[in-house]
Order: structure tokens, then C-alpha cells, then sequence
């Protein structure tokens, strides 16, 4: 083999599994990662590189004011929107002492062209699901707090007061960016008149999973999501929120990372596939890092690059099929199963109509793995920050902190977590970071800040 080889350490690695392969297809295949390697390489992000990034992100977004852990209330509604699905959940606090938590939910489907109506439309929709399943639980009749996982970026001034800043991951229903987000849910109930629901609170996803998860452990102070979205929160120090009156104490910040780089730090590491992914999307410019990082995209990225390097004569023989040419086709969880064995990457290729070789399921691979370990990296920086940030802002030359994480990324992909963990303990050397993967933090998190809010209800109206 021509020296230089073994330097290029992924593409030896395809090529020694392939090694009971023909010679000369040992040449082909050489000749093809080379430039396979080229379109790849600008997703490969160094260390030094992904420190630049971890210095870039500052934490500054909206925040919710409230503290943890009473229970008052024991029967509590949810609803979760904004992951992979709509849910509308039943929680029972079973054990106060045990802190055991029941709980019962239903998905709703939502189709996309919901997705993309009206808002009207959309809630109708949602009172209706609560409708149905109240009747199913028998709890019609019942007025029940409620806690709403909302999970877009929300300017959030009360509980149950928030304003839409904008949808993302999909959903753009007219007339909802600027309005409150409860008024538009009770107004949706109003207009059915068969039920009614109590004081409302609004959550986001990774508030949620930090409050579920602080139930396990009482050092999780970030919460974070890496699904169809991706964003986190931590705990701040009330005198360093400027917005907030009030020196003493801490209060949870919602970062929205998400929209991290649109103001164009990070044009240096985006690729002209992020490009392309942005320019198609249905919110374009906006939420940046989230394209390169959350499930909604990862599937689209891995097409685009199959597609130019098949055009370009390096997979398929050059063949393309019309699923392949077709956007948004190529799943997000196909890299999770191409990543898992080449068999899976053989089936997933043939389902795809495409006609392939050996070192075209290879490649297939080497492009997924590229394209997951750089979304895992980037979660890592802007972790790292977080992490740095807590770890500062206490004065400690050492934390040991929780966070903890949900999102079909993360929990389904075969080696996100780890590459994740693994970078992250080299971008914050001084935190020592351990992972909880939250138990339904939409839905019992809901909950908790349900039942925080209406505690602290009460005491001020005492
Ligand atoms: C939203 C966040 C949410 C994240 C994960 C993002 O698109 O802006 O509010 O937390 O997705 O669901
Ligand atoms: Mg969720």
C-alpha cells in the first residue's frame, strides 16, 4: 500500500476489516477514501478547535425562577411537546417519603401538516388529545394542575406566562411566535367547554430532565437534551442574572444552545452541507449549532454528503436512487443502526434502492461515524462551558457535578455517549461530570414544577 497510508487512521481501519477482500479492490478502495477523506475532513473538528468553540459559547438566554422539591398537590396533567412525540401524561406522587412518582400517558400524533398550519389548528388539537384522555383516565370532571413541557425558545416572565420567540424543529404554525403559549392552550379548551384544567406551568424539555433527575441526585444542576432538538440548562447565581432582581441564590437558565453561532461564530467549522441543511430548512439562519448537532438533521447531513460523493463517482459507482436524491429521507436513527453493524448498512442501502459493494457500506459508515462523532464533540464543547462556568462562578478549583441528559440521540446512538463523555472530560479537565440519563423528565419534571409553582402560590397568598 502507498506510504502515507496509515496515517489517514479511520480509513486504515476500514481497510483492515476489509481484508479479505481482492487486492485490487484493496487499491480501489485506497484511491476512493483518499477523496472520500477530503469531502469529510471539514467535519473533523481538533481539540484546539473545539476549545475555540467552548470559549465562544456564553451562556445568556431566558430563565424561570423557581426552586425545588415540595410537593403539595398529588394528582398533576402533563403534556410534552416538542420531542419525537405529543404526550399527555397522568402524574401521581404515590410516596411522598419514597418520593415515588405514578404515571400514566398516551401519544398523540401529530401530523405535518398540523405542524405547519395554524395555531388555532394545532391546539384544538392538543385540547382535544387532554380531552380524550381524561375521559380514558376518568378524570373528566376533575380540575387538575398541569405542567407543560414546551420545548422551543420561550421568553418566560411568570410560570404560566410564555411567549413563543420562535418555533424550531419543524413546527411553524401561524400565529403563535409573539403570543403566550398558555392563553393559546386555555383558549382551546374554552372553545371544546366539555373539561377545564387548574393553574398551568410551563417547562422546558431540559428543565424538566434537571428537576426529574435532581430527584436521583441532589448535584444535577444541568439539564440536557440531545434529540430532535438540542439545547441545556444549569443552575446561574442569582447575581449574575442581570434581568432577575435579587442577589441571593440560583436560578435555572435555559441556554437555548441551539441558537448558538447565528450570529455567524461559527461560520469557520460549517460545511457546505450545513449550508445546504440551513438554506432548506423551514427556519433558515436561525438555530445553527442545533443543525450540526440534533437528530432532526444529523440523517440529512449523512444524505447530502452520500449523494455529492456518489455524483462525485466515489460510492455507488456512481448511481444514485430516487429515495436517496429525495430530502429528509434518510433517517436520523439509520446512522445509529449503520453505525451498529454493516449488515444493518447493507439492508438500510438496499431499502434505499441503491446498488452497492462492500467498500460502499463501508464508506457509508465512515461518513455516519463522522458525521454523529462531530454532533458528540460539539455537544461536548458547549457542555464543557457549562460545566467551566459552575465550576467558576463557585470559586472551585475542582466540581463535581450531575447532568442530566435525555433525547433519542443520546440514548439511542451506539457510541454518542461515550464520545461525548470522553471529549468533555478533556475540554473541562477540572469538573468531574457524571451522567444520569433522566427517566421521563417531560413528563415527571412537568410535574415537579407543577407542583413548586403552586406551592409558592400559595405561600404568597398567604
Ligand atoms: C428548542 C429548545 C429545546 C430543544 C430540545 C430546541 O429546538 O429550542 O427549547 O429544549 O430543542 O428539545
Ligand atoms: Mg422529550
Amino acid at each position: 500500500l502507498p506510504s502515507g497510508f496509515v496515517s489517514v487512521s479511520r480509513l486504515s481501519l476500514v481497510v483492515v476489516q476489509s481484508a479479505q477482500m481482492q487486492p485490487d479492490t484493496h487499491v480501489y478502495m485506497f484511491v476512493c477514501c483518499v477523496q472520500v477523506q477530503d469531502y469529510l475532513e471539514p467535519f473533523r473538528l481538533s481539540l484546539e478547535k473545539l476549545q475555540e468553540v467552548s470559549a465562544r459559547a456564553t451562556p445568556d438566554g431566558t430563565g424561570s425562577n423557581w426552586r425545588r422539591h415540595i410537593w403539595g398537590h398529588e394528582n398533576f396533567l402533563a403534556l410534552d411537546l416538542g420531542g419525537t412525540n405529543f404526550r399527555v401524561l397522568h402524574v401521581r406522587v404515590v410516596e411522598e417519603e419514597q418520593k415515588m412518582l405514578k404515571m400514566d400517558s398516551q401519544i398523540c400524533a401529530i401530523p405535518q401538516e398540523m405542524m405547519l398550519g395554524t395555531g388555532e389548528q394545532l391546539f384544538d388539537h392538543i385540547a382535544a388529545c387532554l380531552g380524550d384522555f381524561l375521559v380514558s383516565q376518568d378524570l373528566k370532571g376533575h380540575t387538575l394542575p398541569l405542567g407543560f413541557t414546551f420545548s422551543f425558545p420561550c421568553e418566560q416572565k411568570e410560570i404560566d406566562k410564555s411567549i413563543l420567540i420562535r418555533w424550531t424543529k419543524g413546527f411553524k404554525c401561524s400565529g403563535v411566535e409573539g403570543e403566550d403559549v398558555v392563553k393559546l392552550l386555555k383558549e382551546a379548551i374554552q372553545r371544546r367547554g366539555d373539561y377545564d384544567i387548574g393553574s398551568v406551568a410551563m417547562v422546558n424539555d431540559t428543565v424538566g430532565t434537571m428537576m426529574s433527575c435532581g430527584y436521583r441526585d441532589q448535584s444535577c444542576e444541568i439539564g440536557m437534551i440531545i434529540g430532535t432538538g438540542t439545547n441545556a440548562c444549569y443552575m446561574e447565581e442569582m447575581k449574575n442574572v442581570k434581568r432577575v432582581e435579587g442577589e441571593a441564590g440560583r436560578m435555572c437558565i435555559n441556554t437555548e444552545w441551539g441558537g448558538f453561532g447565528d450570529d455567524g461564530s461559527l461560520r469557520d467549522i460549517l460545511t457546505e452541507f450545513d449550508v445546504v441543511v440551513d438554506e432548506t430548512s423551514i427556519n433558515p439562519g436561525v438555530h445553527t449549532f442545533e443543525k450540526m448537532i440534533s437528530g432532526m438533521y444529523l440523517g440529512e447531513i449523512v444524505r447530502l454528503v452520500l449523494v455529492r460523493l456518489a455524483k462525485e463517482k466515489l460510492l455507488f459507482k456512481g448511481q444514485t436512487s430516487k429515495d436517496l436524491l429525495t430530502p429528509n429521507t434518510f433517517q436520523t436513527k439509520f446512522i445509529s443502526e449503520i453505525e451498529d453493524g454493516l449488515e444493518n448498512a447493507q439492508n438500510i442501502l438496499t431499502k434505499l434502492g441503491l446498488k452497492w459493494d462492500d467498500v460502499d457500506s463501508r464508506v457509508v459508515r465512515l461518513v455516519c461515524d463522522t458525521i454523529s462523532s462531530r454532533s458528540a464533540r460539539l455537544c461536548a464543547a458547549a457542555l464543557a462551558t457549562l460545566a467551566n462556568r459552575i465550576r467558576v462562578n463557585r470559586g472551585l478549583d475542582h466540581l463535581k457535578t450531575t447532568v442530566g441528559v435525555d433525547g433519542t440521540v443520546y440514548r439511542k446512538h451506539p457510541n454518542f455517549s461515550k464520545e461525548l463523555q470522553a471529549t468533555v472530560r478533556l475540554l473541562a479537565p477540572k469538573c468531574d461530570i457524571t451522567f444520569l440519563v433522566s427517566e421521563d423528565g417531560s413528563g415527571k419534571g412537568a410535574a415537579m414544577v407543577t407542583a413548586v409553582a403552586q406551592r409558592l402560590a400559595l405561600q404568597s397568598r398567604l
